[in-house]
């Protein structure tokens, strides 16, 4: 089948208005948040229920073209940038939350549902759902499923995974499988828990059947703030030992807090604080105070420089809103910013950050550390100018240095933003041969043709550094032939 019957057939599913082609159009398929890794794909198709996308998807099994499911593109990894001819499958007019049942806690959604509006949904019920990215305002179920996506709340709820009771998945060849509680709700395979942090390698979720909790009773913040890195990082380890868990425990450098004190939630940080920690406790109110106090009384053991807690919600949601606006807020710093995704054990925190610093001083680049300290989790923001010949490459590989020292320290390479394109080859730093043919294995089971968001996560055997070399003078063709924007993650 040639491309020009595919799209044909594609707007007699959809209707031709829902087939995007051309260069404008398609500008923001190219790539997701991370537009260091773009692609020209054939269209872009945006089909409104499951029928639908089965459809889709078995046009472009029948003509052996490659599709991409696209939620809202905030992915930071390239899991949603399209390889040069692809299709990619826009799963946002999806946005129905089908069926909640109070009495159960949980909730059928479609994959287009942005986070937070399932949240406000259930709100009247007195429920939320808990994983919270700090995208959450925009990004979709269906891109949390297949990034396996985590949140600042996650330290104490878990992460997508643990909050998915069953799937609907449209397989690359345009049947559909049922699993969990969507499916014969009989033993067997998890099935759900393999869909999970797929990235779209397997099949188009359709539906989910998410967990949704009791809003808490109460909640108590407190805001730490140190002289040192080490220090805060001791106060991290301490408070999580300690024996009550935090729901969120984040921390931002100096950096970061230079960043969003310029951004759109301004808390004021003073200038000779190297690092606050954000500690947030929720639950029953009664107790909590206590839980509380013990963490403030463990940053103040640790020579915290000043310690208290939200006088209001008012100043909690500031101080929120300042921690989850940091990667939009590197905008006041630099003309763009890479994001860098590793994991490390807590005891690691200094070590860690010292030698992120030293990576990235050989590299002249400027980081700000913000993450969710509780769980171990950076995010290096690497700030640099896009217009600047070589930079793009030397800040990738500045990201895969760190995530090497995220290893060695004995991490892994992502925490929650998926492997995508960005840290494939960077699997090789964990897995041997053997490990990542287990993984292909499984991958064949669901798309033994390979057109399911080919390329992404898992590397081609044995060809780590070819691989690379040749992902970079691609990129270098696509720049050269001026078909891709400037600019990082937004
Ligand atoms: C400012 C900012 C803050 C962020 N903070 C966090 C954070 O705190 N925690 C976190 O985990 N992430 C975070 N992210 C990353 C991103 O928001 C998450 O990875 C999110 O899950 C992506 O959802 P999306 O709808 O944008 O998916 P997309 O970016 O569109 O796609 C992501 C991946 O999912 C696949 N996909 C999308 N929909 C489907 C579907 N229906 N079926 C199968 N595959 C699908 C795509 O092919 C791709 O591989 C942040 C991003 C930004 C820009």
């Amino acid at each position: 089948m040639s491309s020009g019957t595919l799209i044909e057939e594609l707007a007699a599913v959809v209707g031709p208005r829902y087939v995007l082609r051309g260069r404008a159009a398609l500008l923001p398929y190219a790539s997701d948040a991370n537009r260091i890794f773009a692609g020209r794909p054939l269209c872009a198709v945006c089909p409104a229920d499951t029928a639908q996308v089965a459809a889709v998807v078995s046009a472009c099994h029948r003509a052996g073209v490659a599709f991409v499911p696209r939620g809202a593109g905030t992915g930071l990894s390239g899991g949603a940038s399209p390889g040069d001819g692809e299709v990619v499958v826009s799963l946002a007019r999806l946005n129905r939350i089908r069926a909640v049942d109070a009495a159960s806690r949980t909730a059928v959604v479609e994959p287009g549902v942005v986070n937070l509006r399932l949240s406000q949904h259930v709100a009247p019920l007195g429920l939320y759902y808990a994983p919270d990215p700090s995208s959450q305002s925009a990004c979709t179920i269906g891109g949390n499923v297949a990034e396996n996506a985590g949140g600042a709340h996650c330290l104490k709820y878990g992460v997508t995974t643990n909050h998915v009771l069953g799937l609907e998945v449209v397989l690359p060849d345009g049947s559909l499988l049922r699993t969990g509680a969507l499916g014969p709700r009989c033993q067997g395979y998890d099935l759900t828990g393999a869909f999970c942090g797929s990235e779209g390698t397997m099949g188009v979720v359709i539906a989910a059947c998410v967990r949704l909790l009791p809003r808490p009773q109460a909640v108590r913040t407190a805001l730490a703030l140190f002289r040192s890195v080490e220090d805060a990082a001791a106060a991290v380890q301490r408070v999580t030992a300690c024996g009550v868990l935090p729901a969120a425990l984040e921390m931002m450098d100096q950096n970061a807090m230079t960043a969003v004190d310029r951004g759109a939630y301004p808390v004021g940080y003073p200038p000779d604080v190297r690092a606050a920690l954000l500690v947030e406790f929720d639950g029953l109110a009664r107790g909590l105070d206590e839980h509380a106090e013990a963490a403030m009384a463990i940053c103040r053991q640790c020579g915290v420089s000043e310690v208290r807690q939200a006088r209001d919600d008012a100043e909690r949601h500031l101080w929120w809103n300042n921690r989850k606006a940091a990667f939009a807020a590197m905008g006041t710093v630099a003309r763009a910013y890479y994001v860098a995704d590793g994991v490390i054990p807590r005891t690691a925190l200094t070590t860690v950050l010292g030698q992120i610093a030293e990576i990235a001083a050989d590299a002249r680049l400027w980081v700000a550390d913000v993450f969710h300290a509780g769980d171990g989790n950076l995010h290096p923001l690497i700030a640099y100018d896009p217009a600047v010949a070589g930079m793009e490459r030397r800040v990738v590989e500045t990201g895969s240095a760190i995530l090497a020292a995220c290893v060695r320290a004995g991490g892994v390479v992502s925490g929650e933003h998926g492997v995508g394109l960005e840290k494939r080859d960077e699997l090789y730093y964990c897995f041997d041969e053997q490990d990542l043919a287990a993984q292909r294995d499984l991958h064949a089971i669901f798309d033994p043709d390979d057109r399911a968001n080919p390329g992404k996560v898992l590397p081609l055997p044995g060809r780590c550094a070819e691989v690379r070399a040749a992902a970079w003078d691609a990129r270098a063709r696509v720049a050269g032939a001026g078909e891709r924007g400037g600019a990082a993650a937004g």
